[in-house]
């Protein structure tokens, strides 16, 4: 097997069971390879570390699969990995008759560029490195078999994997393409009907990370104005109106998030579609103007798309933030609750609490933390890869 020869020193990250080789730390490799073949990794002095991807393309190098140098990384290495990352959740009570999970959390499960949602029976997986993609074959099979599913469609359209030189690839890799007189696939969340577009929606169809959170904002709404930013397909909204909300306006620039979002409302007629308004806009214009017109919220969401997804894009990313939190926190009626998220990696919790707290300073409004909040439990963070967090969000009253 080809060795990938670290420089002196470069070994300390995986003692700590970081799971990324960079560019920077390769001092050279023995033998020849292909993207995404497994290497074998030993330090500067000889000794065996681990077994990795290799990624000629991307900045990271190579994603280790297993610090252990004698396993072997075959069908049956996936089989393990995924059986494990499926039992894990099984067990978690907070996750118990959710039919929408996320099933593999890439690194955080042991599984560097792989992410498998399951909506019911169906399973959207998402490869995004050199080496899970090479894999793909094993992977199906490993998750029919830890699942059962009926159908698994790939999304791996993701911008990422231009870094890792790879194009995108799409379509059912298990199972039927559903029939045109089947329903569409729509999952029961908490008692809300959602629809999930794994071929034409974001990412793998639906945030799943968002689910508990969605939850919070139902227990918060009774009475309340709800201004919903960043509403996608409605998730937040139908949620605050299942928990009594008075009124829910929500934002999204997407007309066909928006579309969706209608349907998920008609999917749910236990829902009083009266206190609903959807409004296709930029979210950074709409609330300018409903400033303007002096308009107050009890409870506002704020979901923004990844405006850093990576440290380079921190600073820009964190002027976007700290815009959009200003312009909340400024049509907060008094007493009112603010939810406020970045899934940006490159902004850590630490960063992102700033902004906000500068933004609460900007806009005049004292504020305090009620809650921190992240993603779910089906996505866990591995301790040694703080990068697996990267949802982070805070629930603030304001005076
Ligand atoms: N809260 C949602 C997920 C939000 S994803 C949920 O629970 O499902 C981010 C959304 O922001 C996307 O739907 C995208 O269309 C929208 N978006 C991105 N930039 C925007 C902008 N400047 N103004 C309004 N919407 C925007």
């Amino acid at each position: 097997m080809t060795q990938l020869i670290l420089k002196d020193g470069k070994e300390r990250s995986l003692f700590r069971r970081h799971p990324w080789i960079f560019e920077g730390s390769v001092a050279r490799l023995d033998g020849r390879v292909r993207p995404g073949d497994t290497v074998e990794v030993l330090d500067a002095g000889g000794r065996r570390l681990a077994k990795a991807a290799w990624s000629p393309k991307s900045q990271i190098r190579a994603r280790v699969w297993s610090f252990d140098p004698d396993e072997t990384i075959d069908d049956a290495f996936f089989k393990r990995r995924i059986a494990a990352a499926v039992a894990r959740r099984e067990v978690l009570p907070q996750l118990a008759g959710q039919a929408g999970m996320r099933l593999i959390h890439g690194e955080s499960d042991g599984l560097p560029g792989v992410i498998a949602d399951r909506y019911g029976d169906t399973i959207c997986l998402q490869l995004t490195a050199a080496g899970s993609d090479k894999w793909r074959k094993a992977i199906v099979a490993a998750l029919v078999k830890a699942t059962g599913a009926a159908r698994i469609y790939e999304r791996s359209d993701s911008d990422v994997r231009g870094l890792e030189g790879l194009e995108s690839v799409t379509g059912w890799v298990h199972g039927e393409a559903p029939g045109v007189d089947e329903p569409p696939l729509s999952i029961d969340e908490n008692g809300v009907r959602l629809g999930v577009d794994v071929v034409g929606g974001h990412k793998t169809g639906f945030y799943l990370d968002q689910r508990d959170n969605r939850l919070l904002t139902r227990a918060l709404a009774a009475g309340r104005s709800v201004l919903n930013c960043f509403c996608y397909t409605g998730g937040f909204s139908l949620q605050a109106l299942a928990g009594g909300a008075a009124h829910v306006l929500s934002i999204d620039s997407s007309g066909p998030a928006l579309a969706g979002a209608r349907a998920n409302l008609a999917q749910n007629p236990q829902l009083d579609a009266s206190r609903t308004e959807w409004l296709e806009a930029d979210v950074f214009d709409a609330l300018r103007v409903f400033r303007k017109e002096g308009r107050k919220f009890d409870l506002i969401v704020l979901d923004p798309p990844k405006f850093a997804p990576s440290a380079a894009h921190a600073e820009r990313a964190a002027r976007a933030y700290k815009d959009i939190n200003l312009l909340g926190f400024r049509l907060l009626a008094p007493g009112g609750l603010l939810m406020t998220y970045s899934c940006s990696g490159g902004i850590g919790l630490e960063l992102f609490q700033k902004i906000v707290a500068g933004a609460a300073i900007d806009a005049g409004r004292d504020a305090r933390i009620l809650q921190r909040l992240a993603a779910g439990a089906d996505h866990p963070v591995a301790v040694h890869f703080p990068e697996g967090e990267y949802l982070k969000g805070l629930l603030l009253q304001a005076d």
